[in-house]
């Protein structure tokens, strides 16, 4: 349920309210929107409303939330999150691209594709240095020496460094180096692992599984915000369903869904979804057509090479021509296109 106060109502109005719910096994999250003021109460609500709470000093009303997710809801908040990291800036109008190789390879290759993607245009860096693959014995990644080539590259660029991270153990020492924490689809139901990243202050990128409904993957960033990170970034990237042409089926409905149901940013991975290069371009497009907030975008300086996900890795080349595609239909839209500074 929600507790919308007046407008007006002091601090100790708000902690009678805050302390009612905490006597009633309900947990009070303060927040403050434009034009709303309202303490959403987290926990079952199998009690009912707490006896007294409607009549309180500094209460307008109180309404029952009909969504299994609570703080995630557009109920709660209705204007957009805007997540922030370094030059990026996601939602409530602002559109930003992050992109690099699937895994981080070597220095070189690292850097060779941040300062291509930062040439472009792009305001976040990606690359994995903990990969979650489908199988033991491929290329795991890294680890601490790919989190070290990151932290470099993120410094001499400017980027905002995105990466993965698989292990609750692990937060810590990713969160060191990124600004954005990244949960791969594989572990979008890890528990653990979600309210570890909540106990951070730091945009956390939350990936669809590969089979999760719209539900499991909201419910999902509820864990995170109800540990209280609210920055967390929603990211659609394809699903499991009969066809085989793509790796997995984009499901731009989500994104459109997401959006209504969600005050969250909402972006789109178009790589995982096509599993080929061909189709980024289009689906990125796509993507931003239906109201995504950004886009992440695997590319790679020789994609022939590359360790893990070469066929759907855009060359720098491609990358750069896609960008020049989306400040066009973002200019179209009246979307802001947040992009990185032109330097050679
Ligand atoms: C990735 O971003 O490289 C990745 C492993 O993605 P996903 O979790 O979507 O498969
Ligand atoms: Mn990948």
């Amino acid at each position: 349920m929600i507790v919308v106060m007046n407008l007006d109502a002091g601090e100790n109005e708000i902690k009678a309210v805050i302390d009612k719910l905490d006597e009633h096994g309900y947990c009070g999250h303060l927040i403050r929107g434009v034009a709303r003021l309202v303490v959403a109460a987290v926990g079952s609500e199998l009690g009912g409303v707490p006896p007294g709470l409607e009549v309180l000093p500094g209460v307008e009303k109180v309404v029952r939330i009909m969504q299994p997710f609570k703080l995630v809801s557009r109920e709660v908040r209705p204007e957009d999150t805007v997540v922030r990291a370094g030059p990026l800036r996601l939602g409530d109008g602002f559109f930003s691209v992050m992109a690099g190789p699937c895994a981080v390879e070597s220095r070189e290759q690292l850097n060779e594709a941040a300062w291509a993607v930062r040439r472009a245009g792009a305001v976040g860096l990606r690359g994995g240095a903990f990969k979650p693959r489908t199988s033991p014995y491929a290329f795991q990644g890294l680890e601490k020496l790919g989190l070290e080539y990151l932290a470099q590259a993120g410094k001499e660029t400017g980027l905002a460094v995105i990466t993965e991270v698989v292990d609750p153990s692990n937060v810590e020492m990713v969160a060191a180096v990124a600004d954005v924490l990244q949960v791969g689809a594989r572990n979008m139901q890890n528990f653990p692992l979600l309210r570890e990243v909540g106990k951070l202050r730091r945009p956390v990128l939350l990936k669809r599984g590969l089979s999760a409904t719209v539900e499991e993957w909201l419910m999902a960033a509820e864990y995170i915000l109800s540990e209280g990170n609210e920055q967390v970034i929603l990211c659609e990237r394809g699903i499991r369903t009969f066809e085989t042409y793509t790796r997995n089926t984009l499901d731009i409905s989500a994104v459109a869904l997401a959006k209504r149901l969600s005050h969250l940013p909402v972006v789109v991975d178009p790589s995982h979804a096509a599993g080929q290069w061909r189709l980024v371009s289009p689906l990125s497009l796509a993507a931003l057509a239906a109201g995504a907030d950004g886009l992440l975008i695997e590319v790679h300086p020789d994609p022939a090479r590359a360790l893990c996900d070469g066929p759907q890795s855009l060359t720098p080349l491609h990358f750069t021509e896609l960008m020049e595609e989306l400040t066009a239909l973002a200019a179209a839209l009246g979307k802001q296109f947040v992009r990185g500074e032109r330097v050679q």
